[in-house]
This record gives C-alpha cells, sequence and structure tokens, in this order.
C-alpha cells in the first residue's frame, strides 16, 4: 500500500481545520509541522509529524490494537476536561516517543508527539476508502471495514476531541485568550424515498398477494388496500405527505431549518420514480423553502458515479421549484471518494450531507463539523462542504436492531458526545419512517427532540 504524500497544500488544510474546530481561526501563534526544535520569534505550536509509512501502518494494525490515553494525559495539568472518556492516539511522533504526549519547550512553545495533521488529513479526507477494497452490496465502503470501527472509536469525534486539545493548551500559553466557542446545534434532515406508500397499483397488488399467500392475513391485506385507495384518492392529506409539513413544524420549534432531500429520477430497483413534478407535491416543497426550509436533491442510485444522471436530476429538480439548488445527499448513502465529491462539486453543489454509515451510527469522519473538502489524491481543495451525517433512522432500527429505548439512549449520547466539541448533530428520519412498523421509532426520535428543545 502507498501511503499518500502530506503536501504542504494538505498540511495547510488540516492546520486550518483544527485551529478552526478549537476555535482559533484569529489566534496566529507560529506553528510548524517539523521538528521538535523548530525556532520560533515567539511561543507557537509544534506538531511533530509521524513516519511516512504511518498511514499503511494504521490500516494493517489488528482491530483494538490502538493505543489510548486517559483525557487527563493529554490536556494541561488542571485545565478542565470537556470530556472524559480515554482518547485513541492514531499516530504517534516519529521521534522522541520516551517523552510525554504533549509538552511545552523551555522557550513556552507547545510540542505535539501526537501528529494530530495526520489524523485530522486521515479522517477527513477519507483515504482509507480510497485504498481499501472492500464494499457491501451496494458498493458501500462499509463501517465495520474503517479504522474507527475496528479500532473502537467511530463513536468518539476524535478530530473534534484532538481541536479540544490543541485549544486547551492555547489557552495555558496564552491566558488572556477567549476561543470562540460554538453552541450545539441540530441538522435535521429528512430524503424523501416515497410520496405515498405505494406509488403504483402494481406495488400494492403484489404486497395484497403476500400479504394473502404469505402472511395469510386477510386483516393485513385489506388494511393495505385501503393504504393505498385512500393516497390514491386523498393524496395530499396521505401519511407520508403529511409528515413532510410536521418535520417542519418540528424543526422550527428547535429554531432550526430542516432539510429535504428530494429524488428527481432513477431507474433502477432502488429507486421509487416518483414525479418530482407532481403538482401537490411541487406546492408542498415551495410551501416548505417559504417557511425558510432547505430543499436539496436526493441523487438517485447510479449518480454517485455517473455525472449526466446527476446532472439531468438535479435540472429536474431546480425546473420543479424555480430556484437552484445547492445541497445533496446520496440515495442510499452511496459514495466513492473522492470521485462522488468531485461530481457534486463540479454540478455546483455547496453541501453533500452523505458521509455517515448505514451500518453503524458515529462520525465516518471523525467530526461533527461541516468542513471544506480535500481531495488528497489530487492534492486540492473542492469548492464543496461535507456536512457529516451521524445517524439515521434506519441504522438504529433496522441495521442495529435496536428497540425504540436503546434507540433513544444512542441519541443522546451522540448528542452528548457533539455537544462536548461544539458541533453540529447531523440526524436523516425519513418522512416513511413515521408510520407503521416505525411508530415506536418515530415516537423515541420525536421524544429526543423534545428534550433537546428544553
Ligand atoms: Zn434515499
Amino acid at each position: 500500500m502507498i501511503d499518500p504524500a502530506i503536501t504542504p497544500n494538505a498540511i495547510a488544510y488540516a492546520w486550518e481545520r483544527l485551529l478552526d474546530i478549537a476555535g482559533a481561526e484569529n489566534l496566529t501563534p507560529p506553528y510548524a509541522y517539523g521538528p521538535a526544535n523548530t525556532p520560533f520569534p515567539e511561543p507557537g505550536v509544534v506538531i511533530t509529524p509521524a513516519a511516512p509509512d504511518a498511514w499503511s501502518r494504521l490500516l494493517e494494525l489488528p482491530a483494538g490494537q490502538l493505543d489510548w490515553l486517559p483525557a487527563a494525559a493529554l490536556f494541561p495539568s488542571g485545565s478542565p476536561l470537556p470530556f472524559h472518556d480515554p482518547v485513541p492516539i492514531l499516530f504517534w511522533s516519529d521521534a522522541d516517543r520516551d517523552k510525554p504526549p504533549i509538552g511545552v519547550r523551555a522557550d513556552g512553545s507547545i510540542i505535539f508527539r501526537v501528529d494530530l495533521i495526520a489524523a485530522a488529513l486521515f479522517m477527513l479526507t477519507r483515504w482509507e476508502e480510497i485504498v481499501l477494497p472492500q464494499r457491501d452490496e451496494h458498493d458501500r465502503f462499509p463501517a465495520i471495514a474503517s479504522t474507527a470501527y475496528r479500532q473502537g472509536f467511530l463513536e468518539q469525534p476524535i478530530v473534534d476531541r484532538y481541536a479540544m486539545i490543541l485549544r486547551a493548551w492555547l489557552q495555558r500559553q496564552r491566558p488572556a485568550w477567549q476561543p470562540r466557542r460554538r453552541t450545539f446545534r441540530l441538522r435535521l434532515s429528512h430524503d424523501i424515498d416515497h410520496l405515498r406508500r405505494f406509488e403504483t397499483i402494481d406495488l400494492a397488488a403484489r404486497q395484497i398477494g403476500r400479504d394473502l399467500l404469505r402472511a395469510k392475513s386477510l386483516g393485513r391485506a385489506w388494511q393495505d388496500a385501503q393504504d393505498y385507495l385512500q393516497a390514491r384518492w386523498r393524496f395530499a392529506s396521505n401519511p407520508y405527505l403529511s409528515a413532510l409539513e410536521r418535520f417542519a413544524d418540528q424543526a422550527e420549534s428547535l429554531d432550526t431549518q430542516a432539510v429535504f432531500y428530494v429524488l428527481a429520477g432513477g431507474n433502477t430497483l432502488y429507486d421509487t420514480g416518483y414525479d418530482v413534478a407532481n403538482p401537490v407535491f411541487q406546492e408542498i416543497l415551495l410551501r416548505l423553502r417559504a417557511r425558510g426550509h432547505i430543499i436539496g436533491l436526493h441523487p438517485s442510485y447510479e449518480t454517485y458515479l455517473n455525472p449526466q444522471q446527476y446532472l439531468a436530476e438535479k435540472e429536474r429538480l431546480q425546473n420543479a421549484l424555480g430556484a437552484e439548488v445547492h445541497h445533496a445527499r446520496q440515495h442510499y448513502l452511496r459514495f466513492r471518494v473522492p470521485d462522488t465529491w468531485r461530481i457534486a462539486a463540479d454540478m455546483g453543489i455547496q453541501e453533500d450531507a452523505t458521509l455517515g454509515y448505514a451500518q453503524h451510527e458515529g462520525f465516518r469522519c471523525g467530526t461533527a463539523h461541516p468542513f471544506p473538502v480535500f481531495d488528497l489524491p489530487a492534492d486540492e481543495r473542492l469548492p464543496l462542504f461535507e456536512l457529516p451525517l451521524h445517524v439515521m433512522d434506519g441504522t438504529l432500527k433496522e441495521y442495529q436492531q435496536l428497540s425504540p429505548e436503546e434507540s433513544l439512549q444512542r441519541l443522546r449520547s451522540m448528542a452528548r458526545r457533539v455537544a462536548e466539541v461544539e458541533g453540529a448533530l447531523h440526524l436523516l428520519w425519513h418522512n416513511h419512517a413515521t408510520v407503521q412498523p416505525w411508530t415506536p421509532w418515530h415516537k423515541a426520535y420525536t421524544q429526543f427532540l423534545d428534550e433537546m428543545a428544553l
């Protein structure tokens, strides 16, 4: 495996990310990514680099073998700890392994012997997804193949935690300095995969057939027939559509915007093929937009590698809205790094919201902060932000098979971890996940939001 070249561009990007998350973007201490004795005109910060082959060694490290340190060992003594769990060390610096992980030089400069730059680049650029071959049945990089999952830190916003450690040392060095703090935010997003339970009479007939033949349930067949007929004759008030305005109400009561991702094409088995120009639906979208919510594109199953199709769908949605579209999340979270980022950026998308795992909640990119995308192989920044996704409805109920109560606990603990690093907790709840068999999980979600409003 070939380790990536850590260029000056990449290093500048990583510093900027760490300082921004630390709320230190306006502080300009002299800083260096180099030897511990780098000279400075005034006290600065040095991060000493890991060995050049450290990246591939990290991938090859057996599961559960990473070094972890107690949080207190990484903060200046006596400084308040924003979090208390032990912290994994992704990359030790190559030199001075016998010295403490972080120390202060005689001139007051802070010396990191933990390579925060490499860790930030490793997590944010998703380099491992480029070089590792594992894929699931939808050609997605699976959570279980990731270093974060294998080494047990997928539930830690590790980049943000490193930035909080950097902040604490800067505060110790400059007692008069006040970091810029962000408050905890929620990002509530909703992929609209369906406009009603059965899009066509064929789909309804097939389900009713299954009810009768396989489940041998006349009651279910009757209920499904009713669902189909009601959504056919009273489309506008069918539960999949009425959920949309309720999502908007929820967001407003939390003083935030909801984001709705809309399919505008796709003809695989995994696409539902509803018509984005349906006048009833179009009117709802315009109403949501008028209320200040965001309508984004939900590029269909094949678009993650198909710019022509991506563009056609974006134009179809823009025509339906009479407005430009700047937000997107890939259907099925299908994504290839860096190709899908490049396609989105080329299409004029400003914010992609795909990077979470379907199989597991957590921090795929190691962060709860939106971040500008850096294409590591091409050594350049893209004009696009990634808004990493943290928890999806289906992850809780289907992939992890959690009870509603367990789902609520997961949501709470994710919120706590995001709040500790002043980030934005990014949730995905589908409009179809508001009715049976989802009702108890939707209730847990609603209860979680109610708690957040307090
Ligand atoms: Zn979808």
